[in-house]
């Protein structure tokens, strides 16, 4: 599955917001399946209205989301690139990560000490990146002597990669991160393996007093304009709210919503802005069984669509018979489509659409 991992500065809510994730989750456990929760481990169902209208028109038995991972990286602290604290460990633990999500205080409160005295979101934000940034520094510089000697030599992926890790290096020199490095496509796998901390792409979360839960603050405006310039993306939450919310039985949370005027829980804004952030999208499976939905890639075609149900189904792969979300809904399901036309046999390379109604054919 895709990770998500969840950094900041200690004591700006991670530890909240992360507990308040996995309380919904485990809240959710008994209805779905498989819902496995270690410490700082937690796989949450992605909010998606379109699986319940769905299994109302199929009358599945059951419903059941897909799900993406959140990882809590407690403890990033300045001087983590050089080792201090237990920088190595939280550096590994962000390179198994395909996105992150960076907590950002911007909240006041005097009793909640903040380490760096005061608040001030941008800072925050340019200790947790520098010391990413630092961390890519040392690795590439460790790296490029290795690089340019084998594309001295003539190798062609190490003459690839020079390229990259010089683009790279000059970017994290002016202080910038790497994902700003322009990569064309051909050359997307050659820096994907160069694994660097800060290509990863970022989510920042302000964590915003009760009464800014909606609109934000000037604090997290800041912060919304700081992503806009370096091709991250911001979302504001209340950690404080969304515990309380999450420990609330289903049918009281509505309610409390209401009673402080949020359509939905802040933390269906932090999901979806991950999966939106990682370009996943989701197709279905629909039956009188169950109605699942199912995550993959943006760009992935019609067998490894499949492959993600099971290996079998990828290799076995004959056709999709999709219909579009949309005309599901509006045609009353797949006998509704296929009268109308709309039920469409879609083969090996078909790029799976968001929202896609698939059932697959396969042969063992
Ligand atoms: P972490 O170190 O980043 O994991 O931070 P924690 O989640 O442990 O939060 C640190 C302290 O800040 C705790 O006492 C929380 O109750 C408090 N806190 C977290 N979020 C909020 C918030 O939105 N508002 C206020 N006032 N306090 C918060």
């Amino acid at each position: 599955g895709f990770k998500c991992g969840i950094v900041g500065l200690p004591n700006v809510g991670k530890s909240t917001l992360f507990n308040a994730l996995t309380q919904t989750a485990a809240a959710q456990a008994a209805n779905y399946p498989f819902c496995t929760i270690e410490p700082n481990v937690g796989d949450v169902a992605v909010p998606d209205e379109r699986l319940e209208k769905l299994a109302a028109i199929a009358r599945s038995a059951q419903i059941i989301p897909t799900r993406l991972t959140f990882v809590d990286i407690a403890g990033l602290v300045r001087g983590a690139s050089k080792g201090e604290g237990l920088g190595n460990q939280f550096l590994a633990n962000i390179r198994e990560c395909d996105a992150i999500a960076h907590v950002v205080r911007c909240f006041e409160d005097s009793d909640i000490t903040h380490v760096e005295g005061k608040i001030d979101p941008i800072a925050d934000i340019e200790t947790i990146e520098t010391e990413l940034m630092l961390a890519d520094l040392d690795s590439l510089e460790k790296r490029v002597v290795a690089i340019e000697k084998k594309a001295r030599g003539g190798d062609k992926e190490a003459k690839e990669q020079l390229d990259l890790v010089t683009r790279a290096l000059v970017l994290l020199r002016e202080g910038k991160p790497a994902r700003l490095v322009e990569v064309k496509p051909e050359e997307r796998r050659a820096f994907d393996m160069l694994q660097l901390l800060t290509a990863k792409p970022v989510l920042y979360v302000c964590n915003v007093e009760e009464a800014s839960a909606d609109e934000g603050n000037a604090y997290s405006e800041r912060v919304a304009g700081r992503a806009r310039e370096e091709d991250a993306v911001a979302v504001v939450v209340s950690a404080k709210i969304e515990s309380e919310i999450a420990v609330l039985p289903t049918e009281e949370q509505r309610d409390y919503l209401d009673a402080i005027g949020l359509a939905e829980p802040g933390l269906n804004r932090v999901i979806r802005a991950g999966y939106a952030l990682l370009q996943l999208v989701t197709y279905f499976t629909v039956g009188p069984k169950e109605a699942r939905a199912w995550t993959i890639t943006r760009g992935t075609r019609g067998p490894q669509a499949a492959g993600v149900i099971h290996s079998d189904f990828e290799k076995g792969f004959i056709r999709a018979e999709t219909v579009a979300y949309a005309d599901y809904v509006a045609l009353n399901g797949e006998a509704g489509a296929k009268e109308a036309g709309k039920f469409r046999l879609e083969g090996k390379d078909y790029v799976v659409a968001d929202g896609d109604v698939l059932h697959f054919r396969f042969a063992n």
